[in-house]
């Protein structure tokens, strides 16, 4: 297969829908990225990565986190993960409050807001350092020492943030949060706030398309955890649009409000797309288009 070529072909297919869409505007520090962007990369199993436009630009990683938090504590966990964060689709806005209360504080799955603040919790009381170890997990994976947080979004997030807020401390009341609220919610803005590229992500998420195995050689996830993962982000990794994402793109895939979205092919390849104008959903327009251009022209989906 030819990448790079398919590659080319997709930003141009694309081109029109560059703009579309705003950037998260409730985050003012994302807010103020240029909408016309637009960058895409592909990694194969063994780490050979093709980009094409702004693929080597570094962007805020959002809730794309949410992968690799879920992932840490699958690792590191004691295996009860699952009776504090449910594994359905919400069906709901990714920062939606309504279902909590119905089902006593446990978030429907780990990649809406509620479910990623109980998982970054976990994480946090595994490790001591939730975001220290995540930073340090997605340094080794990229093979680039040189990866942050961006304080000025993790600040902008933390200071208009009340809705993770009132999400935590909801599920405090439920019994539902181990650590102080205060420092989940600190570490859990600073997770977000990582600045990657699309190189960087698509090596970081190999792991998900290696069946559990670290670019290093290492497993980190057995082959059973790695296809769990992989069926969440089918599943909920877009949200409330996630049964069009499954139509359209045909991948397990993971949005951030940023504007970028990773999206695994297990045994071949990793991609991310990035380009900032989201639709209603919170998902990049010009993304969920170029993942459905790269599927239909390889012919390489999960069905
Ligand atoms: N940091 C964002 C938030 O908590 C992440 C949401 C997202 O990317 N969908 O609201």
């Amino acid at each position: 297969m030819d990448y790079q070529a398919v590659l080319e072909q997709v930003a141009a297919d694309v081109a029109p829908l560059v703009g579309s869409g705003r950037p998260a505007e409730y985050i003012p520090a994302l807010a103020a990225v240029d909408p016309y962007r637009f960058g895409m990369a592909v990694a194969d199993v063994d780490g050979e990565v093709h980009g094409v436009g702004d693929w080597q630009e570094p962007f805020s990683v959002q809730s794309i986190t949410k992968v690799f938090t879920l992932a840490l504590v699958l690792a590191l966990g004691t295996g009860d993960l699952w009776k504090y964060v449910g594994r359905e689709p919400s069906g709901n806005p990714f920062n939606s409050l309504v279902q909590l209360e119905y089902e006593n504080g446990i978030p429907r799955n780990p990649f809406i807001n509620a479910g990623a603040l109980v998982v970054t919790d976990r994480l946090q009381a595994l490790t001591g350092d939730a975001r220290g170890t995540l930073l340090e997990f997605l340094r080794a994976e990229s093979g680039n020492d040189g990866l942050e947080f961006d304080p000025v979004v993790a600040e902008s997030e933390s200071a208009h943030g009340d809705r993770n807020f009132a999400l935590a401390y909801f599920m405090a009341s439920c019994g539902n949060m181990r650590g102080p609220v205060s420092r989940v919610l600190e570490h859990y803005f600073w997770q977000c706030s990582v600045a990657m590229n699309c190189r960087d992500l698509v090596l970081a998420a190999r792991f998900l398309a290696r069946h559990g195995v670290r670019a290093d050689g290492s497993r980190l996830l057995t082959r059973s955890e790695a296809k769990q993962v992989n069926a969440v982000m089918l599943t909920c990794g877009t949200y409330d649009a996630a049964g069009d994402f499954a139509y359209r793109v045909g991948l397990p895939g993971k949005s951030g409000v940023g504007g970028e979205i990773i999206a695994v092919m297990p045994g071949q390849y990793t991609l991310c797309v990035w380009s900032p104008g989201l639709d209603a959903r919170g998902n990049s327009v010009a993304g969920v288009a170029a993942l459905d251009r790269f599927t239909t022209l390889t012919g390489l989906s999960v069905f």
